[in-house]
């Protein structure tokens, strides 16, 4: 253990990060070094962090001008298991502040925004990566990484996957650490992975979904081995042949009916089901999101993260209120700005029923509804009544995005137009608030050429059933 820790440090003292101030890259510090020989599972695979997802002493900005100087003590917990199977770190990667927002705009004024590099015509203008891991989607997309980390709390890796042609994995909730990540809203919150296709994300996924005493949110062991053995049970024994796959009729499929038809070759069976809760999916979502922010967001006002604008001006005597104040003032951006102020609303004594209260019996209503479609029991629950009829599915299918990649600044988070960035999210959202894994796969290209990914999300802890099905796409 102690010579991981050292081996660790060493190699976090040898980064050289060279800063990307005022370029469209999706990097916001990248390491020139070439990677050593190592060993491990991942020997030599270069990987991208987002910037939300501490390493150790270097920039972890979570692309906010309030943590501009902030340099992180330690390395998150599923950063140092990619290191210790021999991953090279090639650089963390920028997002939307604090990880709300749906198209890596929301920046601080040193940034530029990330173009999204799936363009099928290089004369067309930028396009968004979409967010808030829309610097992860893009460097996967680009080539210049093998795979990356994002986080999800409400589609923020598989919109910006959906968007930049690329595979990316919503892990059940629970199932990777997240110590060393910083929270936006922490019963949602997942670290995702990125890659060009399903089987790089697989070998990451396997390496980061491990048990951490470090995150009590982190599934023990023994919940692990459930989960493996009843993915055991419900695994087609050959190929996809009797796997149910359910389309949910309140999404308009424009699934092709080629992929449908594919499939029914291959022996899986189609059904159109009903999810009726996914309308109301959206608001529940950023009533919760916003309420957990501004409880998360309260540590950020002076003295432990170490701004340079900590210091009062010279001469200025400031109260520690004053204090605080000026520096969520000039550190925050507009849009958590915004959901500060709605997250603080939810939460108040006058709303809370009416708001807060709805939205999670919104949640509980939601994930009722996704149990009682599923065949396979849920690995946490294993006492709770189940309907065990072989009618059940194994897998819910659809678009992961409305549309395909929007232009760059489309949405301007000071008009009203601001809202329809969140409708990006309506397809997203309804895995992240019942906790389910979900996988974006590329497919389709939308009419205008852009890519289009197909979501598959499953009962809890059965990665490998959306894995499995996600390759057959692929
Ligand atoms: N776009 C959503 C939001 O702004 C989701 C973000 C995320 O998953 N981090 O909250």
């Amino acid at each position: 253990m102690r010579a991981t820790r050292s081996k660790l440090q060493s190699i976090a003292s040898s980064i050289r990060p060279r800063l990307s101030d005022n370029q469209p890259t999706p990097y916001s510090w990248i390491n020139d070094a070439i990677p050593g020989s190592s060993s491990g599972k991942l020997a030599g695979k270069t990987i991208a962090i987002k910037e939300n997802i501490s390493y150790h002493a270097s920039p972890t900005s979570c692309s906010s001008a309030l943590l501009r100087d902030y340099n992180p003590p330690y390395t998150a917990t599923c950063v140092q298991s990619l290191l210790a199977e021999g991953a090279h770190i090639i650089g963390q990667t920028k997002m939307d502040e604090f990880g709300m927002g749906s198209q890596t705009t929301h920046l601080p004024p040193h940034y530029t925004p990330v173009h999204n590099p799936a363009s099928p015509r290089p004369s067309e203008p930028p396009r968004s990566a979409g967010g808030s891991s829309g610097g992860s989607a893009a460097a996967v997309a680009e080539g210049s990484c093998w795979a990356a980390l994002g986080t999800d709390t409400g589609g923020s890796v598989r919109l910006p996957a959906s968007y930049c042609g690329v595979v990316g994995l919503k892990p059940s909730y629970g199932m990777i650490s997240r110590r060393g990540v910083v929270a936006y809203a922490d019963s949602l919150d997942c670290v995702g992975v990125l890659g060009r296709d399903v089987q790089t994300v697989e070998d990451v996924f396997d390496v980061v979904s491990k048990p951490d005493k470090g995150d009590m949110t982190c599934i023990s062991s023994s919940h692990r081995t459930n989960a493996s053995r009843i993915l055991e049970e419900h695994l087609p024994k050959k190929g996809i042949e009797g796997l149910r796959i359910g389309l949910p009729k309140e999404i308009t499929q424009r699934t092709a009916p080629s992929l449908l038809n594919y499939l029914k070759k291959e022996g899986a069976i189609i059904q159109e089901i009903s999810l009726p809760s996914i309308r109301r999916a959206l608001p529940a979502y950023y009533v919760l999101a916003s309420a957990e922010a501004s409880s998360n967001l309260a540590r950020f006002g002076g003295g432990w993260y170490g701004s340079k604008n900590d210091q009062a001006s010279e001469g200025t005597t400031e109260s520690g209120l004053e204090k605080r104040k000026r520096i969520r003032t000039e550190g925050f951006g507009k849009e958590v700005k915004k959901r500060l102020l709605a997250g603080t609303w939810a939460l108040s004594a006058d709303e809370f029923n009416n708001t807060y209260l709805k939205a999670l019996q919104l949640r509980h209503l939601l994930r009722k509804e996704y149990q009682s479609l599923f065949r396979i029991p849920h690995p946490l629950f294993l006492n709770e009544e189940k309907n065990n009829s072989n009618e059940g599915l194994d897998i819910i299918l659809h678009p992961t995005s409305i549309r395909t990649a929007p232009r760059l600044q489309c949405y301007d988070a000071n008009s009203q137009n601001g809202i329809k960035e969140y409708d990006q999210d309506l397809l997203t959202v309804p895995a992240s608030l019942a906790g389910l894994p979900s996988i974006s796969v590329p497919y389709e290209k939308g009419s205008d050429g852009w890519p289009l990914g197909i979501s598959l999300t499953s009962q809890w802890g059965m990665e490998g059933l959306i894995f499995k099905l996600g390759k057959v796409i692929e």
